[in-house]
């Protein structure tokens, strides 16, 4: 009598994985595997970028500008200087009905070269760097990082640098200080055990053959990016080099049950997102999927959700249907809805103290909304209005989709943010809905096959709605 009255009135918050049969399990595990072949290829969000490019390609979605006009059913892209894009599937519905735009970041936190990183010391030639976003500094020793990005020459010319991830190529590290002479160091707080300035890695060790100069070893490292590259010294001014885990994605646990990978905040989101997109062909209303830059350091830039590159692309669909006329840009967005698709903080039994267990997203149990994020009462926080959460659950219901609603720690324990605020003050009516995950921001991060592909189903009943 009692257990079943509690079946009808609990908010059970039950497994995801206790109601999966094999076969569901096989679907699970197939877009799992493809996720983590397209990270270990995307690794930054020039590389998310690119082949997200290529897979829109593939799935006859073209430049915007290729389109003098657009209808319904139109596929269509828009690259935000190689490291945002923006894409999107004109609607049956008339555009100021609103758009379904699912947004999600590309960036994740790394350690960039500094504008003039080279230097030798003692015979050991180093680059310097500058960490991306929140880092635990000390987990970014030791480990194996490869080097990714774009060096581009006064001319013009780019060149693509990729190192670290073939079996053949080298990699780099960080060292750290060995047990027996790191007394003093183990007595710092934990945040103050690695210095920014100490994050300095080590690149090379053989001098140059000539008794007669000085810097050997930096001279040598020179000689061979010059006849590699074709650059000096001066060209690694006008670069952009990210230091990234040389990890590859893999399956974790006995079960194979999880992912282990680096950059998963937030391209579990980004990638899902972008596989459910390219499943689609008719909408209602016009589907934009967003892969944005910068959310790691705030936002800002002209590659970030701050600038104005996304109101251009959606006025440029306003022209190009035909439709345009003053305030309707405006219109567009107080009528549209949006999941603003990032990782949640993963509930972790090891660091229970930092969650409330009755509030917290969990692995396995779904997708986790976060009504709100913010810090010290809410502050900064984008608050989903009820109205919506009652919207967004009934299309999670009616297509059978686990999902929990959480927020991200205890109260006053800290906090964080998304793009979530960005639309919802354009007028839109945004919540954030992402993948919980475990160790986010460090070198490897996890995630669960079970969440990743709730995502997924939850990204494509979203835009079919
Ligand atoms: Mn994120
Ligand atoms: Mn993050």
């Amino acid at each position: 009598m009692g257990e079943e009255l509690k079946q009808k009135l609990f908010n059970k918050k039950e497994d995801g994985w206790e109601k999966v049969d094999d076969k569901q399990k096989e679907e699970i595990f197939d877009v799992s595997q493809k996720y983590m072949n397209f990270l270990n290829v995307a690794k930054t969000e020039r590389e998310f970028v690119k082949q997200a490019k290529k897979l829109a390609d593939e799935n006859g979605y073209k430049d915007i500008m290729e389109y003098e006009t657009l209808k319904p059913g139109d596929k269509i892209y828009f690259i935000n200087r190689e490291k945002s894009m923006y894409l999107a599937i004109i609607g049956e519905r008339a555009i100021d009905e609103g758009l379904h735009i699912i947004g999600s970041h590309v960036d994740s936190p790394r350690l960039d070269l500094k504008p003039n990183p080279l230097y030798e010391d003692t015979g050991l030639a180093y680059f310097k760097t500058h960490y991306y976003g929140g880092i635990k500094k000390y987990q970014w020793t030791t480990i194996p990082l490869s080097m990714h990005g774009v060096i581009v020459k006064t001319n013009g010319e780019k060149i693509e640098i990729n190192i670290g991830e073939d079996e053949n190529d080298p990699i780099f590290t960080i060292t750290d200080l060995l047990p027996h002479l790191a007394q003093e160091q183990m007595e710092k707080k934990l945040k103050n055990g690695i210095d920014g300035e100490d994050l300095n890695l080590l690149i090379g060790s053989i001098p140059y053959n000539d008794k007669k100069v000085s810097e050997k070893v930096k001279l040598n490292i020179l000689n061979i990016l010059n006849q590699k590259y074709g650059i000096t010294e001066v060209d690694l001014t006008s670069s952009e080099i990210e230091l990234v885990p040389s990890f590859r994605a893999r399956s974790l646990g006995f079960d194979s049950s999880m992912v282990a990978a680096y950059g998963q905040d937030d391209k579990v989101c980004a990638y899902t997102s972008l596989a459910a997109m390219m499943e689609l062909d008719s909408v209602k209303n016009t589907a934009v999927c967003i892969l944005s830059d910068k959310e790691e350091i705030g936002s800002m830039g002209n590659t970030g959700m701050e600038s104005h590159m996304f109101d251009f692309f959606i006025s440029e669909i306003l022209n190009k249907l035909g439709v345009n006329k003053p305030n309707l840009l405006d219109k567009v967005f107080c009528f549209s809805k949006m999941l603003s698709s990032d990782v949640d903080a993963g509930f972790d039994p090891i660091y229970a103290s930092v969650s409330d267990k009755h509030n917290a997203g969990f692995l396995g149990k779904g997708i986790s909304l976060n009504k709100y994020t913010g810090a010290r009462g809410k502050s900064g926080a984008s608050d989903a209005n009820a109205e919506y959460v009652a919207w967004v659950r009934n299309v999670l219901e009616k297509n059978d989709i686990k999902y929990q609603i959480a927020e991200l720690g205890k109260v006053d324990v800290g906090g964080g943010g998304t793009i979530a605020y960005i639309l919802a003050n354009k007028g839109a009516d945004v919540i954030d809905c992402g993948v919980p995950v475990l160790s986010m921001h460090a070198p490897y991060e996890v995630t669960s096959k079970y969440d990743i592909y709730a995502a997924y189903k939850t990204y494509k009943a979203f835009w079919q709605e």
